[in-house]
């Protein structure tokens, strides 16, 4: 039986899930036992909690062995580099970053990968995302909008995968990965299809709205990575098509979208079915205060590393424009915008008020202008049809409330959505 130990100083001894498919990893228990006792609060604010851990049988997270060349990198070039690349990092004992593919110690068969994907260098939240992931830490890893957190979670997650006792008939996932919606849920799965493939990595994806049928059938035949959407996801736990027992690296994906969209008790429910000394990771775009709140009952002495700004709340990719006009004004100047920039791609126009979408709206229309809204006051179904309307571009302009600020299901470069903030 071949046992792994992440302090052996050898890279090479991933074990791979290719050439041995029999028992392996879950051995070094000391590892985690060490990480688990000396766990501490969310930034020593709290005291520290035991974990009870009576009758789970030990497993191995930490796998992290920093190459002679990280190793070699003095304070001030880490410093120099985290500056270049705008990270900020918190918590005890943080990991240097890593500069290239090569020194984070993957597999040869995830590297393969990424060569084959033709990526050049880690992303910023890769580069010193990964050894702390790898590290089996917790952790807190935000940054924005295509800045490659998918991929910051999934190749840990592969490593952690292949290190464990393969699934027996009627285990549950080892990795579990919520996120809020279903498109989410599906493009996550489509990245750990193509990099967990090379290691024969199974996933699935289960989300709300499609037949059932299939996705249990996935889960019967043994998933070590389950992506899901919580609704779903509950509905499978209560059928007893799956369970999280095995469960020991947890992902909340676009965490603060799952708060914003009402997830928090159905996350909760989740979470209090999974073991207390797993691994969890949260990978978000902006950190609001809420986001924070529910983090600290979830984590254990976490890491947290962003990207830019911590209150970061716009994708640096969108330029912003800022007119400052006088009441007056303000409709012949949008009118002005409108002719400027028309071209096809749709154009949100965001208001204060309800009554303030519903005059601009009149308003553009007897103007010629093809135009919907959005707000509080529309049913859920005139909602829906407004916004597929929107999608299908026959009615390229939506004006709308904060209603809209967050889960239109619409990615900005597919869309080139154009923000103008309006009060009238
Ligand atoms: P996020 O979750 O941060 O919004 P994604 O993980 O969806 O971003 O990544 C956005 C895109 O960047 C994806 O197509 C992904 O394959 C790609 N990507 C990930 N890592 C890298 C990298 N190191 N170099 C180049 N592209 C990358
Ligand atoms: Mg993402």
């Amino acid at each position: 039986m071949s046992r792994y130990d992440s302090r052996s100083g050898d890279p090479t001894s991933y074990r791979d899930r290719r050439s041995d498919s029999g028992f392996g990893g879950a051995s070094a228990y000391d590892g985690s036992v060490r990480s688990s006792s000396s766990r501490r609060d969310y930034d020593g604010a709290e005291p520290p909690r035991k974990l009870d851990l009576d009758g789970l049988t030990p497993f191995e997270k930490n796998f992290y062995i920093e190459s002679p060349l990280v190793a070699a990198m003095s304070d001030a070039e880490v410093e120099d580099y985290r500056r270049r690349r705008e990270i900020t990092v918190e918590g005890r004992d943080v990991p240097k970053p890593v500069n290239s593919f090569r020194d984070i110690g993957f597999p040869d068969y995830v590297l393969q990968e990424i060569t084959k994907a033709g990526f050049v260098e880690p992303t910023a939240i890769q580069a010193q995302g990964w050894p702390m992931a790898l590290k089996g830490r917790d952790l807190i890893g935000i940054a924005e909008t295509g800045s490659g957190k998918t991929l910051a979670y999934l190749l840990p997650a592969i490593v952690h995968v292949n290190a464990q006792p393969i699934l027996a008939p009627g285990d549950g996932p080892i990795v579990l990965v919520l996120a809020p919606t279903r498109e989410l849920a599906v493009q996550i799965q489509q990245e750990a299809a193509k990099f967990g493939a090379s290691s024969r990595i199974k996933n699935t994806c289960i989300y709300g709205g499609v037949p059932k049928g299939p996705q249990v059938r996935d889960l019967q035949k043994g998933v070590e990575i389950v992506i899901a959407t919580p609704g779903r996801l509950i509905d499978m736990l209560e059928s007893n098509h799956t369970n999280l027992r095995r469960v020991t690296y947890l992902v909340l994906d676009e965490a603060d979208r799952m708060l914003d969209m009402g997830f928090e008790p159905q996350i909760r429910k989740i979470v209090s079915q999974i073991r207390p000394d797993r691994q969890t990771l949260y990978w978000s775009a902006t950190w609001p205060k809420e986001v924070e709140q529910l983090a600290r009952q979830f984590l254990y002495n976490p890491y947290k590393v962003v990207i830019g700004s911590a209150d970061l709340k716009a994708n640096h990719a969108i330029r912003q424009h800022v007119n400052i006009v006088s009441e007056s004004q303000k409709y012949n100047k949008l009118v002005k915008l409108l002719e400027d920039i028309m071209d096809g791609s749709r154009i949100l126009i965001f208001m204060d008020t309800k009554k303030g979408c519903d005059q601009i709206t009149r308003q553009l229309r007897m103007d010629g202008w093809p135009t919907l809204s959005i707000h509080g006051d529309k049913s859920q179904a005139e909602r829906d049809w407004v916004l597929s309307e929107f999608k299908a571009g026959k009615s390229p302009i939506m004006t709308a409330t904060d209603v809209a600020a967050r889960g239109l299901g619409m990615h900005i470069p597919l869309f080139s959505i154009l923000c103008l903030c309006c009060s009238f």
